[in-house]
């Protein structure tokens, strides 16, 4: 498919998204949709100018992704779907994971549990800061940076590593309204070379943060960062959170409606790492990227977005996966403090 092709999925015309659209009816909201998809059209292409970046090497399989790939997605809360570009190209999902195995923590464990062996503070670090333990409670600061996600990995439930590797694909697919799968190349790329995640691990595991067998717990969080998705999987997923935990398509229930909020709010103060306060600044929008080169953002109670390229920043963010999102917040008013 040509990069700049349009394709609005599925044919729901019903609802209206809210951003700025008044619509009422069938044609006025097809209208609204056609907009919606322009506009996406052309800021596609003008992010698509920017080849500035590099693709992530440190986990030597994803040297291989096509630093052209530039997708775009959106799925609005009400279910309709719209991509441009590539954003049906499989890619891997990486700390996007995070979020939603935050929720899956919460929905198995509840809100008491989970803060006792996570925090939801900033850390102002990148995403692989080694000293990121809280100093009283030993805990990691939050969900989003490694520390946090591998202590969540080790709350996931089940008997045997295969039955938690389940619990956690089924949860994913609840988000995503189809089974997922992991990349085994990269999962054994990820596992031959994560050794800062490893120092992690074993840190927290002096301190009795850690459930279950160190290596059984990394061996999980490297498989949910080898999770194969789309830029449209990760609208749809991010728009499940933007639908009070209901898949908008599917009607499935993803994530209990009293946890959206707790995940929402660690995603917008910490969601991207030592840019965060500079995005939620600019942008307005909780928001969680990966290395893979993907990157969602959810405009509670109407829509999620979601962009892939996989050329990266040095905070490890995609270059045209933010500016693109930065650019829909800003011409529709997306900001939730206000347009
Ligand atoms: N698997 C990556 C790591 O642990 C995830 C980092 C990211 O996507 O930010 O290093």
């Amino acid at each position: 498919m040509p990069s700049s092709e349009i394709r609005i999925l599925p044919a729901g015309f019903q609802g209206v998204v809210g951003c700025g659209f008044r619509a009422s009816g069938y044609n006025a909201t097809v209208s609204a949709n056609i907009e919606l998809s322009d506009l996406l059209q052309r800021l596609h292409a003008e992010a698509a100018a920017d080849r500035s970046g590099h693709v992530a090497t440190y986990i030597p399989e994803l040297a291989k992704a096509d630093s052209e790939a530039f997708g775009v997605a959106y799925c609005t809360a009400d279910g309709r779907v719209g991509v441009v570009g590539d954003a049906e190209i499989p890619f891997t999902i990486q700390s996007v994971s995070k979020p939603f195995l935050y929720g899956l923590a919460l929905d198995a464990h509840g809100r008491d549990a989970v803060a006792r062996r996570v925090g939801v503070e900033p850390t102002g670090d990148a995403f692989n800061a080694i000293i990121t333990l809280e100093q009283q409670t030993k805990r990691p600061h939050n969900p989003m940076v490694n520390a946090g996600a591998i202590a969540v990995a080790s709350m996931v439930p089940g008997a045997a590593p295969a039955d938690r590797l389940n619990h956690l694909l089924e949860g994913l697919g609840r988000y995503a309204g189809r089974r997922l799968h992991v990349d085994t190349a990269i999962y054994l790329s990820e596992r031959a070379t994560g050794h800062r995640n490893r120092a992690m691990a074993h840190l927290m595991l002096n301190f009795g943060m850690l459930e279950g067998a160190v290596e059984d717990v990394l061996d999980l969080y490297f498989q949910q960062c080898s999770v194969v998705v789309t830029a449209r999987d990760l609208a749809v997923m991010a728009a499940c959170l933007a639908n009070g935990g209901i898949h908008p398509l599917t009607g499935e229930r993803a994530l209990d409606q009293g946890h959206v909020r707790d995940v929402l709010s660690v995603m917008f103060s910490c969601g991207m790492y030592d840019a965060s306060g500079r995005w939620m600044h600019e942008v307005g929008l909780p928001a969680k990227s990966g290395v893979g080169g993907g990157i969602l953002a959810v405009v509670p109670g109407r829509m999620g977005l979601a962009a892939f390229s996989p050329r990266l920043d040095d905070h490890g963010h995609s270059v045209r996966g933010m500016a693109v999102i930065r650019a829909i917040s800003g011409a529709l008013g997306l900001h939730v403090f206000g347009g």
